[in-house]
């Protein structure tokens, strides 16, 4: 397990999208251990409340600024005055619906952003950085569990943003050899800080299984659509291999001081196993101690029946491995829910 006194390279971090889910709980990560943090985001999905609480769980300070990836200006002046050694890239959209209904826009704010991100770097001379990508990429799996020389082959737009980007930056990293890349492909992130201070707050109905089972117990939504019970799988239901949000930030972590990693790394972050959604479910129940009403639907349109991941080249690489379990994600889950009732509402 990766502890404090392992990192003992402290960094100038740039976290974009950094208030977002997963942004919030690696600067919680990256203080931690004593880097530097400076935060850009847009808010279109993000809350500077969860940034205050990111101060506050760490007793530390991070600097923000609102703006978008794509503001070349805003960027020029981050690179100026903070001066960034390595760059968090987690800014982008997220909505596999969304994505197909409207592309372009897929296309120009994960795709677009990244290059005029990339640009700024270039100009700055900030030499590394480390991109969330997804196990999307990979699309209908030809063999279980997805490793990183699995093909790729995305089936949505967002889907294929990420796997452009992952290609951009591998021809970014090679005009220099000074670039350095990581390409992390998270397979389900869930969970929340076991504080209950941050955690996820999707806009809407959520899209996905855990914010939803979530907010059955907590009352804010009747029933759970279950999609599909003829799955090839122990229970019928659809089987995904979720990973701990802050075993996943903890991943990020790993790669900025590892000089095992290639100047171009794609690495899987996963637990290596798969749960589907009755056991999901069923785990939440006995957490929250909360019956959880559901009802069976058809299939999703796209689902697949399971996936998950061969995590073993992140172990590898940077000594990370994932260690909270289901159990772990349903109390952290549900805490976060409890204390938050209204998310990050009125702050
Ligand atoms: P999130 O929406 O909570 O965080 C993304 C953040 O980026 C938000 O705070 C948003 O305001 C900000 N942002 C979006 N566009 C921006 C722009 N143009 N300029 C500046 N800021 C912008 O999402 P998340 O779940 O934390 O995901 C973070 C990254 O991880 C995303 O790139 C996502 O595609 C990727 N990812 C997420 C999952 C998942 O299931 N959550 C799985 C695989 C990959
Ligand atoms: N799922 C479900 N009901 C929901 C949301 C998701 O039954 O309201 C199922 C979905 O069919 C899949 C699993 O839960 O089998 C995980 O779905 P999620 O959208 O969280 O992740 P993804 O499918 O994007 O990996």
């Amino acid at each position: 397990m990766n502890t404090q006194k392992d990192w003992k390279i402290k960094m100038r971090v740039l976290v974009t999208g950094g208030a977002g889910y997963i942004g919030s709980h690696t600067c919680v990560e990256l203080l931690n251990v004593g880097h530097e943090v400076f935060v850009v985001d847009n808010l279109c999905n993000g809350h500077e409340a969860a940034l205050e609480r990111v101060r506050g769980i760490t007793n530390r300070e991070l600097q923000f600024t609102n703006a978008d990836i794509r503001d070349a200006n805003a960027l020029d002046n981050i690179f100026n005055t903070f001066k960034p050694e390595a760059v968090i890239h987690f800014a982008g959209l997220k909505a596999v619906g969304e994505s197909v209904a409207n592309p372009l826009k897929y296309y120009e704010v994960n795709v677009g952003g990244s290059i005029s991100l990339l640009s700024a770097m270039s100009k700055a001379e900030c030499n590394n950085i480390v991109f969330s990508s997804s196990a999307t990429v990979y699309g209908k799996p030809k063999y279980l569990p997805y490793d990183e020389e699995h093909p790729t082959n995305p089936v949505n737009p967002y889907g294929r943003t990420k796997l452009m980007i992952e290609n951009i930056i591998h021809d970014w990293t090679k005009v220099d050899l000074k670039r350095k890349g990581t390409v992390l492909r998270y397979f389900n992130p869930v969970g929340a800080h076991e504080s209950g201070q941050i955690g996820e707050e999707p806009i809407g109905i959520p899209n996905n299984l855990m914010p939803y089972i979530a907010q059955v117990a907590d009352g804010r939504r009747e029933h759970l659509n279950i999609f599909g019970n003829d799955y090839e799988t122990a229970d019928g239901t659809g089987a995904r291999d979720y990973i701990h949000v802050i075993d996943l930030a903890l991943a990020h972590i790993g790669t900025l001081n590892q000089n095992k990693l290639d100047r171009f790394e794609v690495l899987n972050i996963g637990a290596g196993k798969s749960t589907t959604v009755l056991e999901l479910v069923s785990k939440f129940e006995e957490i929250s101690g909360v019956p959880i009403k559901s009802k069976y639907l058809p299939r999703r349109d796209g689902d697949l029946a399971a996936f998950w991941a061969n995590p073993s080249k992140a172990s590898e690489k940077m000594s990370w491995k994932p260690e909270r379990n289901i159990k772990k994600i349903c109390e952290d889950t549900w805490r976060w829910h409890k204390l938050n009732s209204t998310g990050y509402e009125g702050e």
